[in-house]
């Protein structure tokens, strides 16, 4: 059986307290794995490895080598795709072709913000003083210090690269916590920290739980400068208060109930799949994907029979078998929250046009944390299923009758993550685009992603912007030096 160690100090080790937790898997609820869980004195010499770190060779290492060694990550991790892919697979269940977009995302990430830095701007301002020789003001960008990085489950070396890559672009030091469920490629990229070079204590793991445990540990620690976070809106919320003591800054990821809102002269195959994709890819375990179905009533009834043939025609199964589009929730646990929404929406009158259910899977697969891909009707915008995220494979679709209703109805949640808008009406697009509360609004497509964008959540969806320069709005402190001439 495997067992996933942290990482510190460029060591990979057990907990100094002995503990351990066990991995099961997704698929059939077998225990794949035990991993180390990482005790307060863990975190605490993390924290003072990654602090000697930045005081010795990577403090005090010259952006090219950085930049160049960030690059060799990337590399390595494409050379080593198949290990990441198949340990994402087995913390995940997701479908191989899914996990390999997102294990090239990894590198991607390492890639991109190195060349970021390296083509960063500073600003310069000459001013005048009153004995007319003046002065000169100049801004330098400076690491924070030691990040601590909170991470989800559901796109693990994805959203833990997200935040990596920049923070050790910019001269950082991270001790990352992942998931309690996806600790196996954190672990991973250890290795490869260590293959290609980079110094001991730039980068750590330690693994565990939240509250209690060393998500707790790690968001407390007064060693700690800034905090980022990827997860639910709750722990989000959590972890600020714990940033709170000591000032610390926050970067926070939080979730979503996003609108996909199809106007009835959208290019009706994309707007299909696109919505498609956007609810069900990774059995709905994205942030970004879309729980409440807007569309233009001309449109209505051919575009709920649409999804309900898509959605049937979904493959649930084995991640590396051809043809599968579906794996399993990510846990037992998560499913029993899934299944609960399934239940309330017939409690609250919806109509289930597919789904609702737990698929009959084969004998081995039978333990695994499967439900079927599921699109409600009828219900209205205040029902509980269309007000809270479920983060399953899931949409309730209504009608709307005009540009300005679909908006507020669109709006009225307490999250803005994203959106999704089909329209051929380029003003349209405009229009509904600038009024949408979201962080990201797409409009005829879904997920497309360009890594120097502003990426983050508007109202509970978030706090702050990362991607591309705005990352390092939070991963350096940036410093104005004044010098009178
Ligand atoms: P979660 O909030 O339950 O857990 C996230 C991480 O926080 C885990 O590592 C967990 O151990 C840790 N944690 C929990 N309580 C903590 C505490 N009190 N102190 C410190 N750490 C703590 O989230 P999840 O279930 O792993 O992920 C799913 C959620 O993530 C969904 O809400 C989804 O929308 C959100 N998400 C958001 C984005 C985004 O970019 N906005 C991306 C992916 C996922």
């Amino acid at each position: 059986m495997t067992h996933i160690q942290n990482f510190i100090n460029g060591a990979f080790c057990d907990g100094a307290e002995g503990k351990s937790f066990e991995k099961r898997s997704p698929l059939t609820n077998a225990v794949i794995a035990t991993v180390a869980e990482a005790a307060k004195a863990d975190v605490d010499a993390a924290v003072t490895s990654g602090r000697r770190a930045l005081k010795g060779g990577w403090g005090k290492m010259e952006l090219a080598a950085r930049v160049a060694l960030l690059n060799k990550v990337a590399d390595e991790m494409d050379r080593r795709a198949e290990e990441f892919m198949a340990a994402e697979i087995a913390d995940t269940g997701m479908p191989a072709g899914v996990a390999r977009h997102m294990c090239a995302r990894g590198a991607a990430n390492f890639r991109i913000f190195a060349d970021v830095v390296k083509n960063v701007p500073t600003e310069i301002f000459e001013m005048s003083t009153p004995d007319g020789r003046g002065a000169l003001n100049y801004a330098i960008r400076r690491p924070v210090g030691v990040v601590g990085v909170v991470c989800p489950w559901n796109a693990p070396l994805l959203l833990m690269t997200w935040k990596v890559g920049p923070a050790l672009a910019c001269g950082n030091v991270v001790v990352v916590k992942p998931s309690e469920e996806t600790p196996q490629t954190a672990a991973l990229l250890g290795e490869v920290m260590k293959a290609v070079g980079v110094p001991d204590g730039v980068y750590n793991v330690v693994h565990g739980f939240g509250p209690g445990s060393t998500g707790e540990f790690l968001t407390t620690h007064p060693g700690v400068n800034a905090i980022t976070f990827t997860g639910e809106t709750r722990t989000g919320a959590a972890i600020m208060k714990a940033a709170a003591d000591g000032a610390r800054p926050v970067s926070l990821e939080m979730g979503g109930k996003n609108p996909g809102i199809i106007f009835a002269d959208a290019d009706l195959d994309a707007a299909i799949e696109g919505t498609l994709r956007s609810c069900f890819m990774n059995t709905g375990q994205v942030c970004l994907g879309t729980e409440r179905v807007f569309v233009e009533r001309p449109l209505f009834e051919t575009f709920v029979a649409a999804l309900k043939t898509a959605a049937e025609a979904m493959k649930l199964g084995e991640p590396y078998a051809p043809g599968v589009t579906m794996g399993p929730l990510i846990s037992q646990e998560h499913r029993r929250k899934v299944l609960s929404y399934y239940a309330k929406a017939v409690e609250e009158g919806a109509k289930v046009v597919t789904g609702g259910g737990v698929p009959d899977m084969p004998e081995a697969y039978k333990g695994g944390a499967w439900v079927q891909p599921t699109v409600w009707t009828g219900l209205p915008d205040e029902a509980a299923v269309c007000r809270e995220e479920i983060f399953g494979p899931c949409c309730h679709v209504s009608p709307f009758d005009s540009e300005d209703e679909v908006i507020e109805r669109a709006n009225a949640v307490q999250y803005g993550l994203s959106a999704a808008v089909w329209t051929r009406d380029l003003a349209r697009a405009h229009r509904v685009a600038a009024e949408i509360e979201a962080g990201v609004v797409w409009v005829n497509s879904w997920f497309l992603r360009d890594l120097r964008t502003p990426f983050g959540g508007a109202k509970q969806s978030g706090i702050g912007r990362e991607g591309g320069v705005h990352s390092l709005e939070f991963y350096t402190e940036l410093k104005n030096v004044c010098i009178k001439l």
